[in-house]
């Protein structure tokens, strides 16, 4: 029956015919290319402009940066996101290059025509926060107004699903693990509805400890797949 097995296919992976862009933030060799990395490019409109990117948090030990990272959480989301039948865009596929800048990272998603786009972080918080945070773009977003309300539904699907492993939103923050900002040039050039997660934070030596798990790092790339499914899900209907 070629009814059923369509319905087999379908079931096998529901993320068929979907695109999703995964930006892991950064990049290792950003810290060694500081005149590259300083560079002001286009982040919002009206001649907002910011450096092209920043070498990223690290842990007060030094054996583990953001970018190092972000890049694993971004493989391991990737490679789940490919087995549920999603193109996956990708920002980098590995760790000694410089940059792209924050518009690129933007412009890729853009040229994608990504269904949905995420980048991937930690915080350089204070050493005596932890926690995770989302951040959506700002209400006023000038580029693509028509993403605001999409980046908000996926924000929440993330905070959610990070909740549902056991993580608890950042207390050094505020906004409950949700924080909207009108200052990323990831964001405010995203024709595309996306959203940051900031996974954990790389200054408090517990939480450090807990990032540099292979199996945490597992159950985060779920957490992140199953917010990306549902708000697809969500999108189709
Ligand atoms: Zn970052």
């Amino acid at each position: 029956m070629i009814a059923e097995s369509l319905a087999v296919f379908a079931a096998a992976l529901p993320l068929a015919g979907t695109t999703v862009y995964v930006d892991a933030g950064h990049n290792g060799a950003n810290g060694a290319n500081p005149a590259a990395i300083n560079r002001p490019v286009p982040a919002g409109t009206g001649g907002f402009r910011k450096a092209c990117d920043t070498a990223g948090a690290q842990t007060n030990d030094g054996r583990l940066t953001e970018s190092a990272f972000a890049l694993d959480v971004a493989l391991r989301l990737q490679r789940r996101l490919q087995q549920a039948g999603a193109r996956v865009v990708m920002t980098r596929r590995t760790n000694d290059g410089v940059g792209p800048c924050v518009d690129e990272r933007a412009a890729i998603g853009n040229r994608a025509r990504a269904d949905i786009a995420l980048s991937i972080h930690a915080d350089g918080g204070p050493t005596g926060g932890s926690g995770f945070h989302v951040v959506a773009p700002a209400r006023d977003h000038a580029v693509a107004p028509a993403i605001v309300g999409p980046s908000l539904s996926f924000a929440r699907s993330l905070r959610a699903r990070l909740r549902a492993i056991g993580l608890r939103p950042a207390g050094y923050i505020g906004g409950d693990g949700l924080v909207v900002r009108n200052d990323l040039g990831g964001l405010n050039l995203s024709r595309v509805p996306k959203a940051f997660v900031e996974l954990g934070n790389m200054r408090n030596a517990r939480e450090a400890a807990l990032l540099e798990r292979a199996a945490h790092r597992d159950r985060l790339a779920l957490a992140l797949a199953r917010a990306i499914r549902r708000t697809l899900r969500a999108q189709k209907r």
